[in-house]
């Protein structure tokens, strides 16, 4: 199987928002979102079994989504895709309202709270259908395709700046950029310190 076939279904990408037991307010970002009914409003999501916010959302059954904006910054993807609420804060720092008294993305380009109606479960994901209960439509930006944001991604990976050991060639392209590793970082291959490094 040619995974690339399924990474051409179309999708967005969106941000959850629900609460914990102890009233956390809690979220996770998800690509799988579609439009099952237009009257009565149902939609299905699907959410990753290892996600905190999945286990709270089969406990408390409500949630809401934020359709998020092409523009939206890679480090809020990455704090909601990356990061478990289990431990970390995601809406502290991000721009948020509360509606119908959970969390959603003030930016989204729309946002709605969903009731769950109905779980099936499959290998590794729980699949929501829900009832949209309310929905606001937000700024009128473009939404972010899941497309769009790997060919932003790898566009970025590949500008990365690498650079290169004068003494013995080696090649630094680690995730933290050159210029933030510690002043006595040295080549892993001849021990040289930082000096002798030139862009590529
Ligand atoms: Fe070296």
């Amino acid at each position: 199987m040619d995974l690339q076939a399924l990474f051409k279904i179309s999708h967005g990408v969106y941000l959850t928002g629900a609460k914990d037991e102890s009233g956390r307010l809690i979220g996770s970002c998800i690509d799988s979102v579609m439009v099952v009914e237009a009257d009565p409003q149902q939609i299905i999501i699907s959410m990753n079994n290892a996600s905190y916010t999945m286990e709270n959302v089969v406990k408390s059954g409500e949630l809401t989504l934020s359709i998020l904006p092409a523009d939206t910054p890679d480090e809020l993807i990455e704090l909601f895709g990356m990061q478990s609420s289990r431990d970390t804060d995601k809406w502290g720092p991000t721009s948020h309202v509360l509606y119908h008294d959970l969390p959603v993305y003030k930016e989204a380009v729309a946002y709605m709270y969903l009731n769950v109606k109905e779980t099936f479960e499959t290998a590794g994901h729980h699949v929501f259908l829900c009832d949209v209960v309310a929905g606001e439509a937000g700024t009128m930006a473009d939404p972010m395709l899941y497309a769009d944001y790997q060919k932003r991604k790898a566009t970025s990976i590949s500008m990365k700046k690498r650079w290169r050991c004068t003494v013995c060639g080696y090649i630094y392209d680690g995730e933290i950029p050159f210029e933030d590793l510690p002043d006595d970082w040295v080549c892993p291959l001849c021990k040289q310190d930082k000096s002798v490094f030139v862009p590529e």
